[in-house]
C-alpha cells in the first residue's frame, strides 16, 4: 500500500498538463471529535490518491482542515465519499473563484496536534459555543451598521493586499496576538457593539469568536465560509461587494482577485501593486510585496545584501546559512525594517474616530 507521495512536483505539473483536465480547487474545514487521526488520515490517502486529489490536508483530534484540488469530473466521486464519513455529510465546500490546474502539486495528508495552529489552550473555553453566522447579504447590512465593530481575523501580510471596507486590520504576525490585541482595544464595548469578523474561509472565525464569548462579548458574529463563500455569495446573488482588493490565499496562486481596487504598495518603490513574492535568497525568502521594475532590478530579492547572497554559487550560500537556523526565525513575513514602503496598519483608534 502506498501511503505517501511518490512524484516529484515537476513531475506532478507535467502529468496535469499532460491530463489535459481543468481541476477545482477547494477547501472546506469542520472541528469533530476524532478517536484516532492516524486511521483516518491513511483513509483520507488512500481514497483522496485514487481520486487524483492534490492539496494540503491537516487532521487532528479536533478535526480537519482541508485545501485542495481535483479534476473537475471526478468531484461528484469526490462529494459522495465525503458524505461517507459521519461527520463530513454535507459539509460546506469553499470552491475558489479563480481556478488554476496547478494549485497543488502534491497531496500531504498530515496529523497534526490542531487543525490551525492557533496557540489557545482551549481546555479553558467551550469552543463549541460559537458566534452567530453571517451570510454575506446580513453581512453586508452588519457592516453599514454604526454599532458594528468589523475585525479582520487574519494577520497583517493578508489584510494588507485586501480587506472588507473600514475593517480593523490588527497588525500581527499570529492570530493569538490579533486576540489579545482585539480584546485589549474593545474592552469597553464588549456589550455596546456587535463584533463581527472574518477570515479567510472561517476557520479562525470558529475559534475566536467562542473565544470571545468566553471573555465576556455579548455579540458576536461571523462571516460564514469567509470571504470565499461571501464572493461566491455575492456574485451568485447579485449583491454589492465590500471587499476591496485580493483575498491572499495558502496556495500557489497566493491571492485571489475580488475587486479591481490595489489597496497595497510595493514594498521597495512605493508604486500602486499587490502580489506578494519571497525573496529569491533562500536563506530569507521573506514574503513581501514587489513590483515587476523592483522585480527586475533588485533580482527578485528584499535588499542588496540578499542579492549579493543569491548571486554566489549555490554550495557557498550553504556555507552561509550554517548554523543560522530556520529562516522564518530570523525574517518575518514582510517586516524587515528595510522595506520602507510596508503599509502601517488600521488601528482600533483610527477607526472609532473615521465612523
Ligand atoms: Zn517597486
Ligand atoms: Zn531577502
Amino acid at each position: 500500500m502506498q501511503l505517501y507521495n511518490k512524484l516529484s512536483a515537476k513531475e506532478r505539473a507535467e502529468l496535469i498538463d499532460q491530463a489535459g483536465k481543468s481541476r477545482l480547487t477547494l477547501s472546506f474545514y469542520q472541528y469533530a471529535n476524532i478517536g484516532n487521526p492516524q486511521i483516518l488520515r491513511d483513509h483520507l490517502f488512500l481514497t483522496w490518491d485514487s481520486l487524483e486529489v492534490l492539496g494540503r490536508i491537516y487532521v487532528a483530534h479536533e478535526g480537519i482542515n482541508a485545501q485542495l484540488s481535483l479534476p473537475a469530473d471526478r468531484f461528484n466521486e469526490f462529494k459522495n465519499h465525503l458524505d461517507s464519513i459521519d461527520f463530513l455529510k454535507d459539509i460546506r465546500l469553499n470552491i475558489a473563484v479563480e481556478q488554476d490546474n496547478k494549485s497543488f502539486l502534491k497531496l500531504k495528508v498530515k496529523v497534526r496536534d490542531k487543525i490551525v495552529a492557533d496557540g489557545l489552550n482551549d481546555d479553558t473555553f467551550d469552543v463549541t459555543n460559537k458566534g452567530i453566522h453571517l451570510k454575506a447579504e446580513d453581512f453586508n447590512k452588519f457592516i453599514d451598521d454604526e454599532n458594528t465593530v468589523l475585525v479582520d481575523m487574519r494577520n497583517h501580510y493578508e489584510s494588507e493586499i485586501g480587506h472588507f471596507k473600514n475593517a480593523i486590520t490588527p497588525d500581527v504576525d499570529t492570530f493569538r496576538e490579533s486576540l489579545d490585541i482585539i480584546e485589549a482595544d474593545l474592552k469597553d464595548h464588549k456589550e455596546d457593539k456587535n463584533l463581527v469578523m472574518y477570515c479567510t474561509g472561517g476557520i479562525r472565525c470558529e475559534k475566536a469568536s467562542a473565544y470571545f464569548k468566553h471573555k465576556g462579548f455579548k455579540n458576536v458574529f461571523q462571516l460564514e465560509g469567509g470571504i470565499i463563500e461571501y464572493t461566491r455569495q455575492i456574485k451568485e446573488q447579485n449583491l454589492e461587494n465590500k471587499f476591496l482588493g485580493q483575498n491572499f490565499v495558502f496556495d500557489d496562486r497566493r491571492a485571489e482577485r475580488i475587486s479591481d481596487d490595489v489597496i497595497a504598495s510595493c514594498h521597495q518603490c512605493g508604486e500602486p501593486f499587490d502580489v506578494h513574492t519571497n525573496c529569491a535568497n533562500q536563506a530569507c525568502h521573506l514574503l513581501f510585496i514587489q513590483c515587476p521594475k523592483c522585480k527586475e532590478e533588485m533580482e527578485n530579492c528584499c535588499s542588496t545584501t540578499c542579492m549579493e547572497v543569491n548571486r554566489l554559487p549555490f554550495e557557498e550560500q550553504k556555507e552561509l546559512r550554517k548554523g543560522q537556523g530556520n529562516s522564518n526565525d530570523i525574517f518575518k513575513k514582510g517586516r524587515a525594517d528595510h522595506l520602507p514602503y510596508k503599509k502601517d496598519l488600521r488601528n482600533i483608534f483610527d477607526y472609532f474616530q473615521k465612523k
